[in-house]
């Protein structure tokens, strides 16, 4: 892929996207947060009313540390369908798992934590992986890969500000096979949705993997949204 393919309009976030979805297909924002994650403002509310709204069939949850929202979510009828994520700390950078049944600690070796992944049926997820401003794998991300480790590389995050980041990230992707993915990274309900992938329906993580291989990526860069504390009820 390109990465003109990448490029929409900018700073039309708050516009409905178009929905020139195959029959059959979904569309998934692979990644992105509530704010059980901490730094993120999101309620489970808010962030079913911006799918809904933006043609968001499933939303991978993916906050920081934790798995609590995401469960909550998929036990709810929201209205989008739910797959349990978590964005994992480790000391090589940050790591996705989808498809999780357990939360995985914040402690814990890469290694680990991909071994955790993988033994409850999960798929290890590659965010943003070169990108510098934040917590990312980098080297550890082409290891990862090189040896088979990795199931699924983020070629488009809504949220890099330097665009080669991507762009790299999409090469690691090819170079090793693959699939690619992308997540909006929302923190906030209006940035659901800034990228996403149509693909085919699927049917858990190895019906997702087989889905990827024919899925088209759509995203625009959105900043960051301004971390403000909020209370959240409940
Ligand atoms: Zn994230």
């Amino acid at each position: 892929m390109s990465p003109s393919e990448f490029a929409g309009p900018a700073g039309s976030a708050e516009e409905p996207r178009d929905s020139r979805k195959r029959p059959g297909w979904v569309r998934v924002d692979c990644h992105l947060h509530t704010a059980a994650s901490g730094d993120a403002v999101t309620t489970i509310e808010e962030l079913a009313d911006r799918a809904r709204q933006h043609d968001i069939d499933v939303v991978c949850i993916t906050d920081h540390n934790v798995t609590s929202a995401a469960v909550a979510a998929a036990e709810r009828d929201i209205g989008v369908r739910v797959v349990i994520g978590e964005e994992i700390r480790t000391p090589d950078g940050d790591v996705i798992g989808l498809f999780l049944t357990e939360r995985i600690p914040y402690v814990l070796p890469l290694a680990e934590v991909v071994s955790r992944v993988r033994g409850q049926g999960g798929l290890v997820y590659l965010p943003h992986p070169f990108d510098p401003g934040r917590s990312s794998l980098g080297g550890a991300a082409e290891r990862l890969s090189a040896a088979g480790m990795a199931d699924i590389v983020e070629v488009f995050n809504a949220k890099i500000k330097d665009h080669s980041r991507n762009e790299r990230a999409a090469r690691l992707a090819a170079v090793h096979g693959l699939p690619a993915a992308a997540g909006s990274d929302a923190h906030d309900p209006e940035g659901i949705g800034a990228a996403s992938v149509d693909m085919p329906d699927f049917d858990g993580p190895a019906g997702f993997l087989d889905a990827l291989g024919a899925a088209v990526i759509t995203g625009e860069y959105r900043p960051h949204a301004i971390r403000y504390p909020r209370q959240v009820p409940g």
